[in-house]
């Protein structure tokens, strides 16, 4: 999965599809909710300073930071509307980018700072300077190498980008007695664990090629998926010993125990073990960690993602979209987008293991959160001022850079009849509706439970 998304050599987002062509928007493979409306991001940069608020609204060490950002447009959109609060604007310090892909991070530069605007490297990564804040934008590879620097307030947001971060998969089986339990054939260094009575044991799925001369029939190409790729070049097979992964990531969590001791043989387990890193460097960064003490938490991490809202573990849920169908994950590796289920629950979990610091709340539906924030009330505005202004209002971005984004973006909303429909997408509660799959999940600084997020629960302080 990390190979197929971001391997130097033909990476979905790192270049493998053909020049010209866009992951992202009616003509790519999947549209995003901040492509759909503008109003997403802009309800996104209202938390943000409804949090600034709560949390005392300091006039300094304010970092806005997006993991996965996508062609930048979120990011565009929470900075148009932070600006119209200046004492929260003038808070923010720098803004950080962490973004794996080199033609992503190009795409972000030229809308933020525009196409002529340099970008130089240092050690920590790529810089510009954002065209309409004159705010340093620093670009990295991962968030370990954002430094952590206690006396900043972190802002972080990630919006479908968990769902991209590599998973395993295991299953549990039942092991005769008298056979070498959890050693692998390449493993005879360490002590017999012989047998006596049956055991449970978890094993990983672990990709392999198909048979040469396979077909869709051959192999059983499920009728949820389309047939429009060509055979898969893999699939998933059962390991037949104990792996590295199967001995410990199945067993770094209660909840992972109690579903092999309740369900037993056959019961399946998604764990994604970059999840849990993100989680845990969000929490350190907020709440602080033995490793980086942390006299007073303060900022906020807002996880936007699919998955499980009830605490379940996901299973079975690696998929494959290409031009917005569901395609086989194992065909055409490099050219499919690959994504699995957010485990909502084990990113609490790895946040409150990692720092005391920190309280999670949620997840809640995307729904409830865009409306607790006032989609509603902001597109109702959005689209009067439309109307008023014969299509071209104060309040849609106007300036050149984001008119021609726009362009690029054709699924942008443009008329009132488009925002209205975008709007009521993100919030749709059918069945496969944006505002049931998708979900809000945020990680603030501890309080006792005392205060609740606007959008779970709260209220803007006063
Ligand atoms: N947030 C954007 C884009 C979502 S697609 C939106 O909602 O429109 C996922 C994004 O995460 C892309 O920008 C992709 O290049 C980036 N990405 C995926 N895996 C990554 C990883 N392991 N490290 C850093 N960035 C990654």
């Amino acid at each position: 999965m990390r190979m197929c998304l971001t391997s130097d050599i033909g990476g979905y987002y790192s270049g493998a599809i053909p020049e010209g062509r866009d992951q992202f928007g009616l003509k790519g493979d999947f549209v995003t909710s901040p492509e759909i409306s503008q109003v997403f991001g802009e309800l996104i940069g209202i938390w943000f300073v409804t949090e600034w608020i709560a949390q005392g609204r300091p006039s300094r060490g304010v970092e806005l930071i997006e993991v996965g950002p996508g062609r930048g447009t979120l990011m565009n959109d929470i900075l148009r509307t932070i600006q119209s609060f200046p004492a929260m604007a003038d808070s923010i310090d720098a803004i950080y980018m962490v973004e794996a892909s080199r033609e992503l991070r190009a795409t972000q530069k030229n809308l933020l700072c525009g196409d002529d605007a340099p970008m130089t490297e240092s050690k920590v990564g790529y810089h510009s300077i954002c065209r309409n804040t004159s705010l340093p934008i620093v670009w990295t590879e991962t968030i370990k190498s954002i430094p952590i620097v206690p006396e900043k307030m972190p802002f972080i947001v990630a919006h479908e980008f968990f769902d991209a971060l590599p998973i395993h998969a295991f299953e549990c089986i039942e092991v005769p007695p008298n056979q070498d339990a959890a050693r692998s054939d390449a493993d005879k260094s360490s002590p017999s664990t012989r047998t006596t009575k049956p055991t449970l044991q978890w094993r990983e799925m672990l990709v392999s090629p198909t048979p040469p001369g396979s077909t869709h029939d051959s192999l059983r190409t499920p009728p949820s998926q389309s047939r429009e790729t060509p055979p898969p070049d893999f699939q998933l097979t059962l390991a037949q010993a104990a792996t590295r992964h199967s001995m410990y990531l199945p067993e770094s969590s209660p909840r992972y125990r109690a579903i092999k001791s309740r369900t037993g043989v056959g019961a399946l387990l998604e764990v994604c073990p970059d999840a849990a890193l993100y989680a845990s460097d969000f929490a350190a960064r907020i709440g602080g960690s033995a490793q980086h003490p942390k006299a007073k938490p303060s900022g906020v991490a807002l996880i936007l993602d699919y998955g499980p809202g009830d605490g379940t573990v996901p299973t079975n849920t690696l998929r494959g979209i290409r031009r917005h169908r569901r395609v086989s994950p194992f065909a055409e590796p490099g050219l499919t987008d690959l994504s699995a289920d957010v485990d909502f629950a084990a990113i609490a979990e790895a946040s409150m293991r990692a720092s005391e610091g920190i309280e999670v709340h949620g997840p809640v539906d995307q729904a409830a959160f865009l409306e607790a924030m006032g989609i509603r009330e902001r597109a109702e505005i959005l689209i009067k001022s439309l109307a008023g202004a014969g299509g071209n209002s104060p309040d849609s971005p106007t300036d050149d850079a984001t008119a021609v984004a726009d362009d690029a973006r054709e699924q942008r909303e443009s008329a009132p009849a488009d925002i209205e429909r975008a709007w009521k997408r993100l919030i749709d509660r059918g069945p496969g509706g944006m505002g049931k799959v998708y979900k809000a999940l945020a990680i603030l600084p501890e309080n006792d439970g005392r205060r609740r997020p606007v959008g779970f629960g709260g209220a803007v302080a006063a």
